[in-house]
């Protein structure tokens, strides 16, 4: 959807356009709603809205996306924000979930505000484990629910120092592009792209509901995000956009269809994700002509290249600024270890 505020698609999706300011909408409209937990001084929002199918959009503190899928076999969470806002979103589950058990949790990547719940979510959920399992595991493993991630997000979030409790940290791992399994009563796609975001990143395709959760592989608040010190490359952020492209399928005049829950930013659909394809392949190819010329860093940066989309995705300040992003793409051109001139 891009924003066609009063057109067919009815208001939630106009309101999605400005997920954020919208949140009196969002209580109020069918199949949304919020929980609030204070923390400290700033209280800890998490907003949720049905998407299709088995699935929901969680939207922690405004800033950052999770998802959950829920039916008769429990719940299974992708991605667990941060520890403050692991309380909210609880509530916000047990809201829309009742007391069915949270009983998977999928991290897309390592990332503190995608994983920072993981502790506290896990610990409110059960695993299924029983028979043989259950005495091979011992008891106390049942108490929690289980995490499923990438190897490389798995080693990561290992190697964290302090380290996590066992049960904040992936008891699943899988390596290669893809991890399938069945759970409520539809087929669940973990499909890994290597070096994108990061090293570890999956998406997360709930198949009969026709929704993908796309972790930081796809986000609209900001340019792509790409941590080149944990293996990120821009080839990587257009195979992941690629992927999702080939997975998603319109519905009439290229609008809805299959829906991708993005890492941060707003619910979207194939032409979003195009767009966002389209973008990054024309700034890739800005970018390699510069270093084709041998440009610096510098002058790269200087030469502003993509001014044109400034405004919509540009930042000065923040966590991902537009310098930082020509900063990753241009050492990225020439691979995921390329230096800087090179
Ligand atoms: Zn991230």
């Amino acid at each position: 959807m891009r924003g066609r505020a009063g057109t067919g698609t009815a208001p939630r999706i106009a309101c999605l356009a400005a997920f954020v300011a919208c949140a009196a909408a969002a209580v109020a409209g069918q199949g949304g709603g919020a929980s609030t937990v204070a923390s400290g001084s700033a209280p800890a929002t998490v907003q949720s809205l049905h998407v299709q199918g088995n699935v929901w959009m969680l939207v922690g503190g405004g800033f950052v996306n999770a998802a959950v899928q829920i039916g008769s076999d429990g719940v299974l969470v992708v991605d667990t924000m941060t520890d403050a806002l692991a309380e909210p979103m609880l509530a916000e589950i047990k809201r829309l979930a009742g007391d069915k058990p949270i009983r998977w949790i999928v991290n897309t990547h390592p990332h503190p505000d995608h994983t920072g719940g993981n502790a506290k979510v896990a610990a409110a959920g059960r695993s299924i484990i029983a028979g043989n399992f259950a005495g091979q595991a011992g008891q106390a493993a049942a108490n929690f629910a289980q995490i499923i991630a990438h190897e490389n997000t798995g080693n990561r979030l290992a190697a964290i120092q302090p380290a996590l409790p066992v049960h904040a940290t992936p008891a699943e791992t899988f390596f290669g592009t893809r991890h399938e399994f069945f759970f409520n009563d539809e087929a669940v796609q973990l499909i890994h792209v290597p070096n994108a975001h990061s090293d570890g990143d999956v998406m997360v395709f709930f198949r009969k509901s026709d929704v993908l959760a796309a972790g930081d592989l796809y986000v609209n608040s900001t340019f792509p995000v790409i941590n080149t010190a944990q293996g990120g490359s821009i080839k990587g952020v257009l195979a992941a956009l690629n992927t999702i492209i080939d997975v998603t399928v319109p519905r009439r005049k290229q609008e809805g269809g299959t829906f991708v829950i993005s890492g941060h930013g707003r619910l979207a659909d194939e032409a979003d994700v195009v767009e966002a394809r389209d973008m990054s392949t024309i700034i890739r190819d800005r970018y390699a002509e510069a270093v084709k010329k041998k440009q610096t860093l510098a002058q790269a940066k200087a030469a502003r290249l993509v001014r044109d989309y400034e405004g919509r995705y540009g930042a000065a300040q923040g966590f991902w600024t537009t310098d930082a992003f020509v900063e990753a793409v241009y050492r990225t051109i020439g691979g995921p270890l390329a230096k800087e001139g090179q």
